[in-house]
């Protein structure tokens, strides 16, 4: 399959790794809009979060688990914001299931950060 995610977290396109275990792999997004700017993947290839079954959704708990070992890991201890894009309107470039982990600065909420467009 032709999927940029699926090929690094299979080592065939480099990346920053920060975490990897049975399930997820964690590496630095590579356009960071945080100063701490990770994501996490299922290794397993879901094209995003509408794809989410009983089947698979155990991978969604692996993804959070790995995000807790991951702060305490890095260091992170201010909190950090967990988001995933998921089709269009929510401008999903990437559509192998990933989950951005932002953190290290204080972030805005409200309208103006999560529907910016009317
Ligand atoms: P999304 O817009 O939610 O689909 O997020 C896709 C993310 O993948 C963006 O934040 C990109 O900067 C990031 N990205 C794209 N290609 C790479 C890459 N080769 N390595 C790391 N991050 C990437
Ligand atoms: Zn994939």
């Amino acid at each position: 399959m032709d999927c940029l995610f699926c090929k690094i977290a299979a080592g065939e396109i480099p990346s920053t790794k920060i975490y990897e275990d049975e399930y997820v792999y964690c590496f630095k997004d590579i356009a960071p809009i945080a100063p701490i700017h990770y994501l996490i993947i299922p290794k397993t290839h879901i094209s995003g979060a509408s794809e989410i079954t009983s089947e698979n959704s155990g991978l969604v708990a692996k993804v959070f688990e790995a995000a807790a070992k991951i702060a305490e890991s890095e260091g992170i201890e201010n909190g950090f914001r967990i988001i995933t894009n998921c089709g269009e309107d929510a401008g999903q470039t990437v559509h192998h299931l990933h989950f951005h982990l932002l953190a290290g600065v204080k972030m805005g909420w409200g309208k103006d950060a999560v529907c910016p467009v009317e």
